[in-house]
């Protein structure tokens, strides 16, 4: 089992150690590109059709050209086989606008080791902030070109956020538009419990599409939720039966203390964890 990974587009395993990318690669001075994050389980990339159909999206959004979902199947392929199995990983595709000189995209695949907080998220759950994201549930449609809705590697503001959050105590943040409407958290999707009613931020208030609330709203519905995109306050949160951050790497990490206010946890917090975790291995494996 390898303790890094490095695959480049064309399949070719690379030292993780050796320099890749060139230093005006626009990734590197604009954060011009792309990326996702997948778990890595059983040498699997999982849900890995749902993560190159966003990469697609995100691509067309910020004009790169198309990617070659045949190439980036394969050096995901590759990148998880050598992984291995013994453990989850995290992995990364990146796809950059290339070099500022000139010349065909970056493209490439990592996978390491989970981040500890993952683990510790997963078991205990989370405390999280409520934070102020400073704008309208509407410029997603009114300004495509601020890219709400794509993956991009422009993420230093929702870093900032949850190094905010942290001198609070808080470890993860939940953000809020200026109309006041529950958003997503920097690096998660949000839905809540209502009953067996699991509801979810509609990806047209500006933003990201989630792949694991996709994923989980396929199997829950064949459990007996109901599914709802529909839009949240803040207050919502507070009189729900359970508030979930959920993303590819943590899964589903059950906030435990929002805002400093304590949460129950619901009948039915065993049942949303097993649910991610079939979503996940079930949903968009490989074609
Ligand atoms: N929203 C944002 C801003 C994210 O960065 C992420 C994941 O990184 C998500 C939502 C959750 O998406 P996924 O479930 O595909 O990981």
């Amino acid at each position: 089992m390898a303790d890094r990974v490095l695959v480049t587009l064309d399949g070719v395993v690379r030292d993780p150690d050796a320099p890749l990318l060139c230093a005006d690669d626009l990734a590197a001075v604009r954060g011009d590109g792309v990326f996702e994050t997948l778990l890595v389980r059983a040498g699997r990339p999982c849900t890995i059709e749902l993560h190159l159909s966003r990469l697609q999206r995100s691509a067309e959004a910020l004009d790169l050209p198309e990617p070659d979902v045949v190439k980036w199947r394969n050096a995901a392929e590759v990148a998880a086989k050598q992984w291995g199995t013994e453990a989850e990983g995290a992995m990364r595709l990146v796809y950059s606008r290339g070099r500022e000189s000139g010349g065909d995209p970056t493209a490439f695949v990592t996978v390491g080791p989970l981040a500890e907080r993952v683990q510790r998220a997963r078991a205990d759950g989370i405390s999280v902030m409520t934070l102020a994201r400073g704008h309208s549930t509407e410029l997603g449609q009114t300004a495509p070109w601020q890219l709400l809705g794509a993956k991009t590697l422009s993420y230093a503001t929702n870093m900032a956020a949850l190094r905010f959050a942290a001198r609070y105590e808080a470890d993860d943040v939940i953000f809020v538009s200026s109309e006041g409407r529950v958003l997503e958290g920097p690096r998660s999707t949000v839905v809540i419990e209502r009953g067996r009613t699991l509801i979810t931020p509609p990806a047209t208030q500006g933003i990201l599409p989630g792949t694991t609330q996709r994923a989980l709203f396929e199997v829950a519905e064949d459990a007996g939720f109901a599914c709802e995109y529909a839009p949240l306050f803040p207050a919502d949160l507070i009189t729900s039966d359970g508030v979930w951050l959920l993303s590819s790497v943590t899964l589903a990490a059950r906030v435990h203390t929002l805002d400093g206010l304590v949460m129950r946890r619901s009948a039915r917090a065993d049942e949303i964890v097993s649910l991610v975790d079939v979503a996940v291995e079930s949903i968009g494996a490989s074609k």
